[in-house]
């Protein structure tokens, strides 16, 4: 390689958008160091598996990823390659004897040491999992290049969680919580603002208890969402993920009075029988779930709802699980993940006897799955025919001259814009388009040139007051 060729970092990332997070600074982290970005693995100098340990298969995909770089580590000798994430800090020593290509395993917290660590590079391998004391934790501010910036940015508020979920890895990998200063906060949705973006996610493992503000009645994460509202050119804000039991009637308020608050929530309930949730150590019940969902549908009746299921849980009868399938029924979520329950290492729910049958815990899973799809295709039929507003985020994949969004309830839309061929104009702007058919995730729709002609008027309109058109 010519010496000024400058060094290649590849990330291959597996899990949440805190992992989608971790990655992005990861990149810039490196960049910093002169190191460009890899299209490919086969390219990098670097390679980093940004692993995750929720669920069972996303570590075996670590392993198998892996895998797949021991060959071209012998043809690259100089190549190196570094397991990060979760699965990195749980495991750390015993994951570099299960990955013999890994020359180093980091936890989450010590991606700002990742150049640091790159220079302990040698024969000796190791694995760094320190966890940074709350009181040390500093947040490492979002640094994208303006080329790599989309109408949408994931920030974060929070690290770590002080929930002690049963079946849950997070508060052994990822610590315990610290919230960021809000004024960090606030200036990092505004420089993604500067750069491009009109869309940004909070995140965190539970928002709802976001502690960055002190404020005076306590609710520091509605208040977080009113400063972020204030931002200006700012087009859309979203959160995940929420923890029912810190949801509170004024985060709720927030959708109804928020200009840019956008009318999806994803909730996680986990299960709908009272008695699950009471082993999985979730500190809320059905009933009380409910009110929630209900509270928030008086304020906001159309607002797009989605969960996480786990079924199989340890103890978890026929008759718990026919709890879960009508809690379906009767929230009528638009969308679901749902998983069967997979025991995780260092979790209070391992002592558990995990009595629930693979073939039955697939049967559930599948019954879960059918149902909700029918709820999710009645769900996303009921925009057909409506006009929805959708923040442009680009070209869609379905062919020339369609571009795709979401609505303010996050339906994905693929729909044609009659602008003739200037369809570019129109990313990171609000749009009205007029639904007129529904796949199984996602509608299809039309813009009309009447509204691409009223297009700066409805736009500046939008961002003045919020208006809906
Ligand atoms: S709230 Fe529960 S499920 Fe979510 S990260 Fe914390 S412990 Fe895990």
């Amino acid at each position: 390689m010519d010496s000024s060729t400058p060094k290649k970092i590849f990330i291959q990332n597996f899990g949440c958008q805190m992992n989608d997070y971790d990655a992005e600074r990861m990149v810039e982290v490196m960049h910093r160091q002169g190191y460009a970005t890899a299209a490919t693995a086969e390219e990098a100098d670097l390679i980093v598996i940004n692993s995750c340990s929720i669920r069972d298969k996303a570590e075996q995909k670590t392993a198998s990823a892996a895998g797949r770089y021991r060959e071209l580590k012998q043809f690259k000798p100089g190549l190196v390659v570094a397991v990060g994430g979760c699965v990195a800090q749980q495991e750390g020593e015993r994951l570099l004897r299960r990955i013999p290509v890994a020359d180093f395993v980091f936890g989450p917290d010590l991606i700002p040491a990742l150049p640091s660590l790159m220079a302990r590079v040698s024969k000796k391998r190791f694995a760094a999992t320190e966890v940074i004391e709350v009181e040390d934790y500093e947040f490492l501010d979002a640094d994208p290049e303006p080329s790599a910036v989309k109408v949408t940015a994931l920030v974060t508020i929070q690290k770590g969680c002080d929930n002690h979920c049963a079946f849950c890895v997070v508060p052994t990998t990822r610590g315990r919580e610290v919230s960021r200063p809000a004024d960090e906060v606030i200036a990092e949705v505004a420089r993604f603002v500067a750069l491009g973006a009109r869309e940004v996610t909070l995140i965190g493992q539970n928002v709802n208890s976001y502690h960055g503000i002190g404020s005076e009645d306590g609710d520091d994460f509605a208040e977080l969402l009113e400063r972020v509202d204030a931002v200006p050119g700012l087009l859309r804000q979203r959160f995940t993920t929420s923890h029912p039991k810190d949801f509170t009637p004024k985060v709720a308020r927030a959708f109804r009075d928020f200009r840019t608050v956008g009318s999806w929530l994803h909730l996680p309930v986990q299960s709908g029988s009272s008695r699950t949730l009471k082993r999985m150590v979730r500190d809320y019940t059905r009933a009380e779930y409910l009110e929630k969902i209900d509270y928030l549908r008086q304020l906001v009746p159309d607002i797009s709802l989605s969960t996480d299921i786990i079924v199989g849980y340890p103890g978890e009868s026929e008759a718990e699980h026919q709890e879960t399938l009508s809690l379906l029924e009767q929230v009528q979520y638009d969308s679901i993940y749902s998983f069967e329950y997979s025991a995780r290492p260092d979790t209070p729910a391992l002592k558990l006897r995990d009595s629930v049958h693979g073939p039955i815990k697939k049967r559930r899973l599948q019954e879960v799955q059918t149902l909700q799809r029918k709820i999710t295709a009645a769900r996303l039929r009921r925009w057909i025919g409506r006009d929805a507003e959708v923040l442009v985020e680009g070209a869609s994949k379905r062919g020339a001259g369609q571009l795709c969004g979401r609505t303010r309830g996050n339906e994905l839309v693929h729909f044609s814009a009659p602008v003739g061929g200037d369809e570019k104009a129109l990313i990171g702007k609000l749009v009205s388009v007029h639904i007129t058919g529904a796949g199984t995730n996602t509608l299809i729709g039309q813009m009309d040139s009447d509204v691409v002609r009223r297009l700066p008027l409805i736009a500046a309109h939008r961002e003045a007051d919020g208006a809906v058109h």
